[in-house]
C-alpha cells in the first residue's frame, strides 16, 4: 500500500537573534494509512518541530527550508492541481509546496493536531459546544462544496481552527443546531458524561482529562485523514493518561484514521503505536516496528532510552539515565558527524565521519543511523570525550 506522507529531505530552521537553529535535518521517512507513528526523543530532540513542520504550522522565526512532504489524497489533489500543478504528483500533494491559503482549507478535513494543553485550545469565552459546532460547520462547508478549495479557504468558519492554532477567535454566529446536535455526537464519542449538558458548559467547568476529550472531538470534527497528537497525555495524571490512550486507539480502530503521535514517554509508544522513529538532535536515528525498537534495537542513543525507563529497562530495572545533554543544533560543524558521538559510550573514530541510514540485517523497516548497524565496536578504536 501507499503511505498516506511520504516526508523527504526536509528541513526546518529557525533564524534567531543568536543564530540559526537546525531544529529538523533532512528528515525522511513515510507513514502508512492507518498506522499509528510514534516520534519519541528527549525534550530539544526536534520532535514537536517536525510535527508542525508536517501540517504546516512553523510560525516566523522559524520556516521550512527544504524537503517535501507529500499527502496521498486524491480527491484533494484533483481540487489542487490546476490552481498549483508544481504540487501535485499523481495522487500525492506536496504541502510543503502549497500556499498557506490552501494548507488552512485541508486543516481539519485532511490533518488536525492535538496539544498537550487542552486550555490553549478553547476560548474561555465561548462553550464547549459552540466551539466543537464551529469545526463542524467547517466541515460541512467543505463537503457542500467538495470541489472547490477556493471555498474552504474562504469560508470565515476557519476561524475556529486559526483560534485553535493561536491566530483568530471564534465566532459562534456561524453555529446551526444540526451543527450542535454534531457536537453533543462527538462528545459522546469521546466519552463525555451526560454530553447534552456538558455542550453548553464552558471550558473551565470541565476537568483537565475532560478538557483534553473535548479537544480531542473538535479535532474529529472534519473526519481528518491524519491525526497529529503531540504530548496528549503528558499534562494529565496517570490514570486520565491511560484513559485517554484508550480512546485515542479506539478512535483509531474505529475510524481507520492515521495517527502521528509525538512523546518522550516510551510507554506510550509500547501501549500504542504500530511503528516508531526515534529522534535525537533533529534526525530520526533509529526507526522500525515495535519489536526493532523495544527488542533489537541498535542505537546506543535508543538503547540508552529504553534504559532510562522503569517498566521497560533492562537488567534490575536500574534506571540509568543518558549522561550529558542533547545538542543546541546551532554547531554548523556537527552536520559531518555522528551528533550522539559526544554522549555516546560506543563511539569510535569512525563515527567522526557522519553514518547513512543502513537498514539492519536487510530488514527494511528497520533502519539505523549509526555505523554499529554495520560493524562491530572495536575498543581499540574508541574515542575519548575529550576527543570533540
Ligand atoms: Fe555511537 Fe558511533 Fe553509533 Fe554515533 S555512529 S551512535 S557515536 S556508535
Ligand atoms: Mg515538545
Amino acid at each position: 500500500m501507499k503511505p498516506i506522507l511520504r516526508i523527504s529531505d526536509l528541513s526546518t530552521r529557525f533564524f534567531t537573534k543568536s543564530g540559526q537553529v537546525n531544529a529538523v535535518e533532512s528528515l525522511s521517512m513515510s507513514i502508512d494509512d492507518g498506522e499509528v507513528f510514534g516520534i519519541v526523543g528527549e525534550s530539544g530532540s526536534g520532535k514537536s518541530v517536525t510535527a508542525r513542520s508536517l501540517i504546516r504550522l512553523i510560525e516566523s522565526p522559524g520556516k521550512i527550508t527544504a524537503g517535501k512532504i507529500e499527502y496521498r489524497n486524491a480527491e484533494v489533489a484533483d481540487e489542487i492541481e490546476d490552481s498549483n500543478p508544481e504540487a501535485v504528483d499523481g495522487d500525492y500533494v506536496d504541502l510543503a509546496a502549497l500556499p498557506e491559503d490552501v494548507v488552512r482549507s485541508l486543516r481539519g478535513p485532511s490533518f488536525s493536531m492535538i496539544f498537550q494543553d487542552p486550555e490553549s485550545s478553547f476560548n474561555p469565552t465561548l462553550t464547549v459546544g459552540e466551539q466543537i459546532a464551529e469545526a463542524v460547520e467547517v466541515q460541512r462547508r467543505a463537503s457542500s462544496n467538495p470541489r472547490s478549495v477556493k471555498s474552504r479557504t474562504s469560508s470565515s468558519a476557519y476561524s475556529l481552527r486559526s483560534y485553535a492554532y493561536g491566530t483568530i477567535m471564534p465566532n459562534r454566529s456561524y453555529v446551526s443546531s444540526e451543527s450542535k446536535d454534531r457536537a453533543v455526537e462527538l462528545l459522546q464519542q469521546v466519552g463525555i458524561p451526560d454530553p447534552e449538558e456538558r455542550v453548553d458548559e464552558y471550558p473551565h467547568e470541565y476537568s483537565g482529562g475532560m478538557l483534553q476529550r473535548a479537544m480531542i472531538a473538535q479535532a474529529l470534527a472534519g473526519e481528518p485523514d491524519i491525526l497529529v497528537a503531540d504530548e496528549p497525555t503528558t499534562a494529565l495524571d496517570v490514570t486520565i493518561q491511560a484513559q485517554v490512550l484508550n480512546l485515542l486507539r479506539d478512535i483509531q480502530e474505529e475510524t481507520g484514521m492515521t495517527i502521528l503521535l509525538i512523546t518522550h514517554n516510551l510507554g506510550v509508544i509500547a501501549r500504542m503505536c504500530d511503528r516508531v522513529g526515534v529522534m535525537y538532535a533533529g534526525e530520526i536515528v533509529e526507526r522500525g516496528t515495535l519489536s526493532n525498537i523495544f527488542d533489537e534495537a541498535v542505537h546506543p542513543y535508543t538503547k540508552g532510552l529504553l534504559g532510562s525507563i522503569p517498566d521497560i529497562g533492562s537488567a534490575g530495572g536500574r534506571l540509568q539515565p543518558i549522561e550529558g545533554n542533547v545538542p543546541s543544533l546551532m554547531d554548523e560543524e556537527m552536520g559531518n558527524r555522528c551528533y550522539f558521538a559526544d554522549r555516546c559510550p560506543k563511539a569510535m573514530k569512525t563515527c567522526l565521519e557522519k553514518p547513512a541510514d543502513l537498514s539492519v540485517d536487510g530488514a527494511k523497516e528497520h533502519e539505523v543511523q549509526c555505523v554499529l548497524a554495520k560493524e562491530e565496536y572495536d575498543e581499540s578504536d574508541a574515542l575519548d570525550p575529550g576527543q570533540f
